[in-house]
């Protein structure tokens, strides 16, 4: 058997795979057993934010490694300290909880709302989402994830799960009102829901909602976080202080990490024996987690990154004005894009091949939407080379389907 049969034959299918066997992953390049090398535009689902082996990261992990790879949470664990005071000075003031994925830290921020819900004069109960949101696939959280392909098989949640449409601030009053949630989770811009960003104004009305009605307001910043769209986080570009922040995917530069921000009031609703786990967090993780924050302040790549991201942005627009209605919308924020096309699920599948074999990777979110993650390390000709290539990829297969 060939690795891919062997990982068909005892990997459990979850995933539908490309057919890549990656060998090795370098700066903005992944490259496969056969030599070729490809333009990662989507950096492991929007982790590997400062691209792929970065040798500063490197360095920093060799570090720690040569210190201690694990110690346990009955220690106090410096690198853990350093990045959560760091996290809080990006933030808002509180305090961090580690964990060792998204849907974990979104798992940590059910069990504070349920225990923070309890304690209010009039106990509350629940949590709101927006329609199409994604929050996890654990059974805690599976509820809150609104796709149906994805929750409609799995038990109820023990918790009532509320689903509101996205910008409906009259839907989201009606039911902070009426059912009395504890929470209101949420993400800035939906992300495997179709890269749909939600306005500001809609999250500053929200809040105040929020406030209003004594309802936790939370944002989950797995996706959107870590200067993926521009600031550190999604919800900076609103005049709102949330309640409690989500963090996973970018934060740990490719190793796991995730975990929640708790606001002042919030900060201690846990008290030990509430919550835990053994790896939260990995010294290693936060060794990683301390040396993207480097990459992105101390070596400017954040702001970098949003001068890379307007550039890839212009080149986008250019490429729809051009497409003649062919390209119906692109939306998103800096380096989190959404392209939708008027062409169906199989045209965009075969799209996606086609850029594959030259050599430029995207990822499809709701079967037409193309995705694109890139790097904040993206340059100039990478994104002239992969616009060019997009373009007449598309025309090519756009001729061939109308004879
Ligand atoms: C990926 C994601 C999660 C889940 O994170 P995992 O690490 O896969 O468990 C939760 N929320 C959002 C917005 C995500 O994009």
């Amino acid at each position: 058997m060939n690795w891919l049969e062997k990982d068909q034959h005892y990997i459990m299918s979850t995933y539908q795979r490309l057919p890549i066997v990656v060998e090795k992953g370098e700066g903005n390049y992944l490259y496969d057993s056969e030599q070729n090398k490809y333009l990662d535009l989507f950096t492991g689902l929007a982790v590997n934010i400062v691209g792929h082996s970065h040798p500063y990261l490197l360095g920093k992990l060799k570090e720690q490694a040569d210190q201690f790879l694990h110690i346990s949470n009955m220690f106090i664990n410096k690198p853990a300290v350093r990045l959560a005071e760091r996290l809080i000075e990006l933030s808002i003031p509180g305090k961090v909880f580690f964990a060792n994925s998204g849907a974990e830290a979104t798992e940590a921020a059910v069990k504070l709302v349920h225990k923070w819900g309890s304690s209010q004069e009039t106990p509350k109960k629940g949590i709101a989402v927006l329609e199409k949101s994604f929050h996890g696939r654990t059974l805690g959280v599976i509820q809150l994830t609104r796709q149906p392909g994805i929750y409609q098989d799995f038990p109820a949640a023990d918790y009532p799960v509320y689903e509101v449409e996205a910008e409906n601030l009259e839907a989201l009053e009606e039911v902070l009102k009426t059912n009395q949630p504890a929470a209101f989770l949420f993400e800035p811009i939906l992300g495997s829901g179709g890269i749909q960003p939600v306005s500001p104004s809609f999250m500053e009305k929200a809040k105040a909602l929020c406030e209003k009605y004594n309802v936790l307001f939370i944002v989950d910043e797995i996706q959107t976080g870590i200067g993926r769209t521009g600031t550190f986080f999604a919800y900076e570009r609103a005049d709102i202080t949330p309640d409690v922040i989500l963090f996973a995917k970018g934060i740990g530069g490719g190793l796991p990490l995730g975990g929640m921000i708790a606001g002042e009031h919030v900060q201690e609703v846990f008290h030990p024996g509430d919550h835990g786990t053994t790896f939260g967090p990995s010294p290693l993780s936060a060794a990683m987690g301390n040396a993207v924050l480097d990459v992105l302040y101390e070596q400017n790549e954040l702001e970098n990154g949003r001068e890379r991201a307007e550039y890839l942005w212009s080149r986008l627009e250019d490429w729809k004005n051009e497409s003649e209605g062919f390209v119906q919308e692109i939306r998103g924020l800096g380096m989190m894009i959404g392209v939708v096309l008027n062409a169906d699920a199989s045209f965009v599948k075969t799209l996606q091949e086609r850029l594959l074999a030259k050599g430029f990777m995207f990822n499809i979110t709701q079967q037409r939407i193309i995705r694109l993650l890139p790097p904040l390390t993206l340059e100039r000709a990478e994104v002239d080379a992969f616009v060019e290539t997009l373009a007449e990829e598309m025309n090519a297969l756009k001729e061939r389907s109308v004879q």
